[in-house]
């Protein structure tokens, strides 16, 4: 659908069209027609659907500009926020449309000029935003459009009391658009809560994964992460387990450490002889073999059955090969378990692999390999934020205490928000050792 054929304003379309829109992507062309007519949206896509003009156009078409904040929109970081900001600006300003963006980290004193100035449109971050409605420079009475975009990633950063404030604030009679990647039920319960019968858009990931399969990630330090493979070994016992690494060396090594602790285990890279590989493969095939450690390329097209986990020691290196690499378990319908290993500064990528398969996966850490944790902790695996509470998946894990803010921005708040997993006892692992 073409944005000429919407039911919108002569000047809007042709500002849309000076900016090179003319067809919709798949989630406006859901999206902005009941948003039109003032329907509340819960919009997930990917990043790149072209969310931003999913709630910008239905805004920037009704909103008569009068100097006072009638549209807020709420972003995860200051990036983001100056990203819609600008689009906001690009949009809006020919339409007479005034509109800026407030963020943590940067001066008061111009951003509260800024606000005084009389917008109509603001854009900015949950903290920054609080700040400012706390101390009156930024009223809500006026707001007839609240916008969460990314809001999973709020959520991952510790933004949802804030948020939840903002939206306790803003009068009941506004209209609001949810967008995000994701889908977690942290977010799903603040749509049901503060939304009216929203209509919901979800665009198909672009991959699934089949449902028998449990995905696990495991934070942990990088000087101990064969320690901890070792130690989820020993936890999870697996009957048939195959191990990913990133390179041939890392392969061998890893093998003969886990060799020490008593498993059959091969390695398999492209270093071994073909008539070694057959064997090896055999080996596993069988049963005589538990643990296969391997590079993607050798893993790839691996045709077994009956594998029960698969271990990312290394981070795959894009999001698709993460879903081959966990294809291996959970086939013909036979639930299987995925554990990703990763250290804080792979964080980007896990985000990268919820996205492309539509979901959110849950966080552990585990007592001293945990970069975080205080040392000589026990030996208590811990989940984190985003779980998935009673799939399965938290079987034989307690839900943390420790949870940081690795959020930016002024939001000290956001410490007491009710959606982190903060308060739950510390129970020991139910999985046996040997
Ligand atoms: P998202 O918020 O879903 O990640 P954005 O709204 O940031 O996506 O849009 C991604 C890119 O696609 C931007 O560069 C934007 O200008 C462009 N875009 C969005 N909608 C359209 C459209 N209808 N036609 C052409 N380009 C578009
Ligand atoms: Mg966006």
């Amino acid at each position: 659908m073409r944005f000429d054929s919407m039911e919108l304003g002569e000047a809007l379309i042709r500002v849309l069209v000076q900016l090179g829109y003319e067809e919709c992507t798949p989630i406006q062309e859901a999206c902005i027609p009941p948003a039109l007519k003032g329907q509340d949206i819960v919009g997930v896509a990917r990043t790149g659907s072209g969310k931003t003009l999913a709630f910008l156009v239905p805004i920037l078409e009704r909103l008569r500009p009068g100097g006072e904040v009638q549209a807020l929109v709420v972003c995860p970081t200051r990036e983001l926020a100056l990203q819609v900001g600008e689009e906001a600006r690009k949009v809006g300003r020919p339409l007479g449309v005034k509109s800026d963006v407030i963020y943590g980290g940067t001066s008061l004193g111009h951003q509260r000029q800024t606000l005084l100035g009389g917008l109509d449109l603001v854009v900015g971050t949950p903290g920054r935003l609080i700040d400012f409605i706390d101390s009156g420079y930024l009223s809500l009475r006026r707001i007839r459009w609240l916008v969460l975009d990314e809001a999973d990633r709020m959520l991952d950063m510790g933004f949802i009391a804030d948020v939840d404030r903002i939206m306790r604030k803003a009068p009941m009679s506004r209209q609001t658009m949810l967008f995000s990647a994701t889908l977690p039920p942290a977010i799903l319960n603040l749509a049901r809560r503060y939304m009216f019968h929203p209509l919901e858009f979800r665009a198909e990931p672009r991959v699934t994964v089949p449902p028998g399969i449990v995905q696990l990630f495991y934070r942990v330090m990088e000087s101990r992460k064969s320690d901890a493979l070792r130690e989820l070994l020993r936890i999870e016992r697996p009957s048939k387990a195959l191990v990913f690494t990133s390179t041939r060396k890392a392969t061998a090594e890893l093998a003969s450490q886990i060799r020490r602790d008593g498993f059959e285990v091969h390695s398999m890279s492209s270093d071994l002889s073909q008539a070694n590989r057959e064997r090896a493969l055999q080996a596993f095939r069988d049963g005589r073999v538990t643990i296969l450690v391997a590079t993607d390329v050798a893993g790839r097209g691996l045709d077994i059955d009956n594998i029960s986990h698969v271990f990312n020691y290394d981070m795959p290196l894009s999001s698709e090969d993460y879903v081959h690499r966990i294809g291996r378990t959970g086939r013909l319908e036979k639930a299987g378990r995925a554990i990703t290993l990763y250290t804080p500064r792979e964080e980007q990528a896990l985000a990268e692999i919820e996205e492309l398969i539509g979901q959110k996966v849950p966080r552990a850490t585990m007592g001293e390999f945990d970069p975080d944790a205080a040392p000589a902790r026990p030996l208590a695996p811990t989940i984190r934020r985003g779980s998935q509470r009673g799939r399965g998946a938290g079987r034989q894990y307690s839900h943390a205490g420790s949870d940081r803010s690795s959020g930016s921005s002024s939001s000290s708040r956001s410490g007491a928000s009710q959606d982190r997993p903060g308060s739950g006892p510390r129970r020991r692992a139910r999985g046996k050792r040997r």
